[in-house]
């Protein structure tokens, strides 16, 4: 390049999927004694040690008017173990790296004490990190792990699976559109879908011990709308999920509505519930030890999504990164 007019050149991918593909396509190389590389929640180091990264930037993942600094705090490590979770292993440690604006100096500690109180909770200490000037708030986190059983991937989904989930969906995007509308705030459950919003709890008993079983895992972090055809992609499956098999709590059912939302589409669109969605065979559902209430089934067939149920016809699409 003869002078550097502010870049440009590459391609200006359309979502987050086409990009992290056009990098993958960049870097993604395969490396002798490394697993697996991109591609599923986390990278696989070795059979048994995953190892993820994950940034939260300033009017982006997170609101100063919304979140308190320790809430961002919790959430920039919570989001990492949670893709730990999803490849069935628990925290080792983690890297913090931070990037303060202008006036943003005596925000470091209050976040640094919430990044602790989830350190301590899930037993992942922070080893080290970085603190650098620039023009925003944003931390990126990394978190390693290990793997008591050989991960499972995004890409072991069988026709004759099963698609189940752990807990419950859409509390957190409930959360959000309370914290949004004040006038929400008085709904049954409004307050402990702020909490699950502003701090949600990894899952990372649950992975570990749906490893074993899964022959696909993810953590649902965007909305199974957009998480979902990632996982069928990646094995080369269909997926039909039916959107009234959802689990959903009755308050964020009232919310929904409230917000003139079909609540299935709600709750498969919402993101940020941070639970894992397996794909695995039906006998494992009683064997594995995990309350998950089973949404769909695996078949051969055209690759990707349908959604079946009350709302299907609805455009469905959930969180994009880039949009
Ligand atoms: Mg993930």
């Amino acid at each position: 390049m003869a002078d550097l007019p502010g870049w440009g050149e590459g391609t200006a991918h359309a979502d987050e999927d086409a990009l992290m593909a056009g990098l993958a396509a960049i870097v993604g190389r395969t490396s002798a004694g490394i697993p697996r590389g991109i591609g599923d929640d986390a990278a696989l180091l070795a059979p048994d040690l995953v190892w993820t990264v994950d940034a939260q930037v300033d009017g982006v993942h997170f609101r100063r008017d919304l979140s308190s600094p320790a809430d961002v705090g919790w959430k920039a490590l919570a989001v990492n173990l949670s893709d730990v979770a999803a490849m069935g292993a628990m925290p080792i440690a983690a890297l913090v790296s931070i990037v303060i604006g202008d006036g943003d100096a005596s925000s470091i500690e209050p976040i640094y004490t919430g990044l602790e109180v989830c350190s301590r909770l899930y037993d992942c200490p922070i080893v080290g990190g970085d603190v650098a000037r620039g023009s925003g708030l944003a931390l990126s986190i990394s978190v390693l792990g290990r793997a008591p059983v050989d991960p499972p991937g995004r890409d072991g989904a069988q026709p004759g699976d099963v698609i189940a989930v752990t807990g419950t969906l859409g509390e957190s995007a409930a959360g959000l559109a309370a914290l949004l509308d004040p006038t929400l705030r008085d709904l049954p459950g409004a307050d402990e879908c702020i909490e699950r919003h502003r701090r949600p709890h990894p899952r990372l008993v649950d992975g570990a011990l749906l490893a074993p079983y899964a022959h696909a895992m993810m953590d649902v972090s965007d909305g199974l709308a957009t998480d979902l055809p990632r996982l069928a992609r990646r094995s080369g499956v269909a997926l039909t999920i039916d959107l009234d098999a959802l689990p959903m709590h009755d308050d964020v059912h009232a919310i929904a509505r409230t917000l003139r939302r079909t609540p299935g589409v709600f709750a498969a669109t919402g993101g940020e519930d941070y639970e894992l969605v397996v794909a695995l065979p039906a006998e494992a559902i009683a064997a594995c030890g995990v309350p998950l209430t089973v949404i769909g089934r695996v078949e051969a067939g055209p690759v990707g999504v349908r959604f079946i149920g009350i709302g299907a016809d609805e455009a469905l699409r959930g969180w994009d990164h880039l949009a």
